[in-house]
């Protein structure tokens, strides 16, 4: 069993596909007689896949190179080779080991040989046998250039890491759970395998080295566990916890067309953060009330040209007609960190985290931001629209934005071209300075939403991606409860609302502290948490909400914050913290 950092709740059992592309590795398996059979023909047909993409490689490169292409015609002889697919398909027979293990020791041996040999040319022909195996390889272990889109059945993806722009290729039906070696908490991988449905488990060391693809794997996504090939009674136990928990999903959708109101009659409303419009049809079964978090930059992250005015307007149009009635809170450009534009070309920052993302990109690139909040405000004639800003960190940034805004609010009035006038403009509060001054930058805005996931990030330096430093990365500590009480008495005090869009507030844990807070308006999250967050205020009053979130604060340690919540939480809430 491999122990890892749950970012997805579910379990899913299915076969292994290996996305990563970066390590090659093969271990030896052994194999029982029943499966020599089948063993040799995955091998065999490893072979013929590596000759079809040399020949696909060579039809590219003869318009190319001549030379080149011959070169290929040298590479497929080899597979044709006897000794090489001979010995290979020997020793997993006589050994009974797997097809990766064979072809590398029958590789080993045949370098050997060439050693041996005094003639150059030959030896040069070690290189190309080397190459022609890898090749193999990468077949069996599912490696290939076209992995993502080549995915044609239901999968669990094992990867080393996953990038956003690897997320928007991924034929996201065939995908039944995700476990990555890299990531942290809030990676973006959690946030994907959230909005999927999927179970997800970031942060196993060296993952893709100990499963192959065709591997049958368990991913539990309640208690961060990835096992591979289990034996009959440990996968009957799952499909159990499976089935159970599936119910339990279910249960909860039953009452979804009532709002979040606790028994003293406060509401909060319940939101959805989504990254594409195509996720809004699916919101009505969890009962969202709106979208309070739109990443607008997952629209730039799956194209190699920059979307234009009128793309972003339809898209935007058809989300706040889709939404309509309930409002749609759509985020700026928060391109920067671990969300590059393709066509902007690789990251070249030593510190992106801390470098030119959200905000700061859009004020230096006006161009990009204009657009954006044209096609904005040109969708805001179809629904509830509201803008927001990522990435403030100072008030200063919000003042120059909403000038921008302004003079694209003339400019379009001017040339009539109609919005709604009332469009209400937020900020997201996700640096400590934005925090610590939110006083000033709520005298600016209509709204604040707290984006927890950097706010925890930059307020306790841990980085939010990074798996090696996971265990720091705590929501619970007295630092963040503390801010997070400073802004929301900041809000109650300027009269402005103020919402939660960071992983936290889809935290079921986290609820009653947050309710707690006393003048939240909503709580934006993955649209699957709804339901359970839904579930605790609903059994929650408002006033018992604020004398728990004092107690907490009252508390003097992170450990001790840890132990009283989960205990109370367990206690309250006996139904909602019972899987395990
Ligand atoms: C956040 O930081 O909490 C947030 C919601 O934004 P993102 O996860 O897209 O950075
Ligand atoms: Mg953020």
């Amino acid at each position: 069993m491999l122990k890892g950092i749950a970012v997805s709740k579910g379990i899913s059992i299915g076969e292994a596909h290996i996305l990563d592309r970066s390590k090659l590795c093969a271990l030896k398996q052994t194999i029982n007689s029943s499966n020599i059979e089948k063993e040799i023909t995955r091998f065999r047909s490893a072979v013929e896949q590596t000759k079809k993409q040399m020949q696909e490689t060579k039809k590219k490169a003869s318009k190319i190179a001549h030379k080149f292409s011959i070169i290929l015609d040298t590479y497929t002889l080899l597979l044709e080779d006897d000794i090489l697919v001979k010995d290979t398909i020997n020793k997993i027979k006589v050994e009974k080991v797997n097809a990766e293990w064979a072809i590398t020791e029958t590789l080993k041996k045949s370098l050997l040989l060439f050693d041996k040999i005094n003639d150059e040319y030959l030896k040069g022909k070690k290189d190309d046998l080397e190459l022609v195996v890898n090749g193999v390889i990468k077949n069996l272990l599912g490696y290939n250039q076209n992995s993502l889109s080549d995915i044609h059945k239901p999968v669990i993806l094992i990867t080393h890491a996953l990038s956003p722009s690897d997320t928007v290729s991924i034929p996201r039906q065939y995908v039944l759970g995700l476990a990555t070696a890299a990531g942290g908490k809030t990676s973006h991988v959690g946030i994907f395998a959230s909005a999927l449905g999927i179970p997800g488990v970031v942060g196993i060391k060296s993952l893709t080295e100990k499963i192959n693809t065709g591997d049958q794997v368990i991913v539990d996504g309640i208690n961060g566990h990835v096992i591979i090939n289990p034996e009959k009674n440990l996968l009957e136990l799952y499909k159990k916890k499976q089935s159970e928990h599936l119910q339990n999903e279910d249960k909860l959708l039953l009452d979804i067309g009532k709002p979040a109101i606790t028994n003293d009659q406060f509401h909060v409303k319940l939101m959805a953060n989504i990254e594409s419009t195509h996720e809004i049809k699916t919101l009505k079964k969890f009962g969202a009330e709106g979208v309070g978090l739109y990443r607008t930059e997952f629209l730039y992250l799956s194209l190699q040209n920059l979307p234009s005015e009128s793309d972003l307007y339809n898209n935007f149009k058809k989300a706040a007609q889709e939404i309509s009635p309930y409002p749609i809170v759509i985020r700026t450009l928060d391109i920067g960190m671990d969300k590059q534009l393709s066509s902007k070309g690789t990251n070249d920052e030593d510190n992106p985290a801390l470098g030119l993302r959200g905000i700061r990109l859009s004020l230096v690139n006006s161009e990009l931001f204009e657009i954006q909040l044209r096609s904005i405000l040109r969708a805001s004639l179809h629904g509830k629209v509201k803008i927001m800003y990522p990435m403030i960190s100072d008030v200063q940034e919000v003042i120059t934005a909403n000038l921008i805004l302004d003079n694209i609010k003339n400019e379009m009035r001017e040339k009539q071209i109609p919005f709604d006038e009332d469009i209400e403009v937020g900020a997201m509060i996700e640096t400590p300075s934005a925090a610590i001054c939110s006083d000033q930058i709520l005298g600016e805005v209509d709204f604040i939403s707290i984006g927890t996931n950097d706010l925890i990030q930059y307020m306790l330096a841990v980085d939010r991606m990074n798996e090696q430093v996971a265990h720091l990365y705590e929501p619970y500590h007295l630092a963040i409860l503390k801010i997070l009480k400073h802004i929301s008495d900041n809000a109650r005090k300027a009269g402005k609302k103020v919402s939660i869009c960071g992983e936290l507030g889809g935290d079921p844990l986290a609820t009653l502290f947050l309710l707690g807070l006393g003048n939240l308006d909503s709580l934006s999250m993955d649209p699957h948490s709804i339901p359970h967050v839904k579930k605790i205020i609903c059994q929650s009053s408002l006033k018992d909400a604020k004398d728990f979130s004092q107690q907490l604060l009252n508390l003097s340690s992170t450990t001790e914050i840890n132990c009283f919540l989960t205990g109370e939480m367990r206690k309250r809430y006996p139904l909602s913290f019972q899987e395990g």
